[in-house]
């Protein structure tokens, strides 16, 4: 199975032209531009964020800093050898959440799809704002002309098909830069193996070990000899990144939010709905278990779709209530899973969880109120039936222990 599948995976990957479509900003040397923003005596000079004693380390460094060999989280007493005339400032981490704030809604005024994976960067789908702002690279543009004209900052903004791509295009302009990438390949090709995103010193040595430099020769090694080499997922992940990454959606939850989730990787790719249907609500049933036990409730269910071929999707509905209600939380999740629409395509693992949570008084009137779980599910099942066929679910299988 797993060359045929190897081989149509990366077909559909390289061949489909798919728009560059996915954003990755990153704001540059974030907290020593705070810094420098705030007070312009320090601007132009090598500046170092953090502690400058004998067990600090650079949090964060200009890029004056930068270019004597400073990096972010060296011991700063290397940094001072380094770059003896390097300013060190304190670490003021509200400046910095106030401006990460800023910088994460001038990207949703852009679009509601963004991922923020740290205060200072994010992914966005800007598939749907071309309309409104023209290209990925107007977008691109009006985007880094927004963050230097309120925020005083300057972000850097790479483009791709997949969110691997656009990462690895952020970092390649930087600084002050902005790279949309149309043609994968061709960008990923000459990249050496140590510098993907992702890859770590040890994985790069034992590729080098083995004669793999770069991406491309990365691409001529088969999928089968890196699985042997590296184990069965690191070898498949590579390969996958080789052919620009997976293709996964944005996880667009707030940054802030905690969310109660139950997951599930099947030994069997699932191809059908029934089965599917079932799993939902048993995911669904976990979490409501879960989400009553910690006396909390909540207004966005998230369902996590893995396929056969390792593309994540996520899909969500967001009602006005809190709700820790099993009922309702499946609804949700089954009409979030129907909205994906998978086509003929195997399910690998589906996650079900929810989010934008609500703790004390509140949730525990919403869990008291909660029918036992049991009548719930009947309910459940009776709606199952109806759609799916009175063989579709057995209680048995709904029940069985976890
Ligand atoms: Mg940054």
């Amino acid at each position: 199975m797993a060359g045929g599948h190897e081989r149509a995976f990366g077909r559909e990957v390289v061949e489909r032209s798919r728009a560059a479509d996915i954003l990755h900003a990153d704001l540059d040397a974030f907290y020593a531009s705070v810094e420098q923003e705030a007070d312009p005596s320090l601007r132009g000079r090598p500046l170092i964020v953090g502690w400058p004693g004998p067990r600090g380390v650079v949090l964060s460094c200009s890029y004056e800093a930068r270019a004597a060999g400073v990096r972010n989280g060296m011991p700063s007493m290397r940094a001072k050898r380094l770059c003896p005339a390097a300013v060190f400032v304190p670490a003021r981490f509200d400046a910095y959440q106030e401006k990460s704030r800023g910088f994460r809604e001038v990207l949703r005024s852009f679009t509601p799809l963004v991922e923020t994976t740290w205060m200072d960067e994010a992914f966005c789908d800007v598939s749907g704002a071309h309309t409104l702002y023209g290209s990925t690279l107007e977008l691109a543009t009006a985007i880094r002309r927004r963050v230097a004209g309120e925020l005083k900052l300057i972000c850097s903004v790479g483009a791709g098909s997949t969110k691997f791509v656009a990462k690895m295009a952020s970092r390649a302009c930087k600084p002050n830069g902005v790279l949309v990438v149309g043609d994968s390949p061709a960008f990923l090709s000459p990249i050496d193996v140590g510098d993907l995103w992702g890859v770590g010193d040890a994985t790069a040595a034992r590729l080098h070990e083995l004669g793999i430099r770069t991406v491309s020769d990365l691409l001529a090694t088969p999928a089968t000899l890196l699985r042997r080499e590296l184990g069965q997922s690191l070898g498949s992940h590579l390969a996958a990144l080789a052919r620009g990454g997976h293709d996964e959606e944005l996880a667009t939850g707030d940054y802030d939010a905690k969310s109660v989730g139950a997951e599930e990787t099947f030994e069997t790719d699932l191809a059908s709905e029934d089965r599917i249907q079932a799993e939902i609500l048993r995911l669904a049933d976990r979490v409501a278990s879960r989400m009553s036990a910690g006396g909390v409730a909540g207004r966005c269910v998230t369902v996590k779709i893995r396929l056969a071929s390792f593309a994540t999707h996520t899909r969500s509905r967001t009602v006005r209530e809190p709700t820790g209600d099993l009922w309702t939380i499946y609804r949700l999740a089954r009409e979030a899973y129907e909205s994906f629409g998978r086509g003929r395509q195997r399910v690998r693992l589906l996650g079900v969880s929810m989010s934008g949570l609500v703790h004390g008084p509140l949730a525990q009137q919403l869990s008291l109120d909660r029918t036992p779980p049991h009548a719930e599910a009947a309910k459940a099942l009776a709606s199952v039936r109806r759609r799916f066929g009175q063989d579709a679910l057995t209680p048995a299988r709904l029940l069985r222990p976890d």
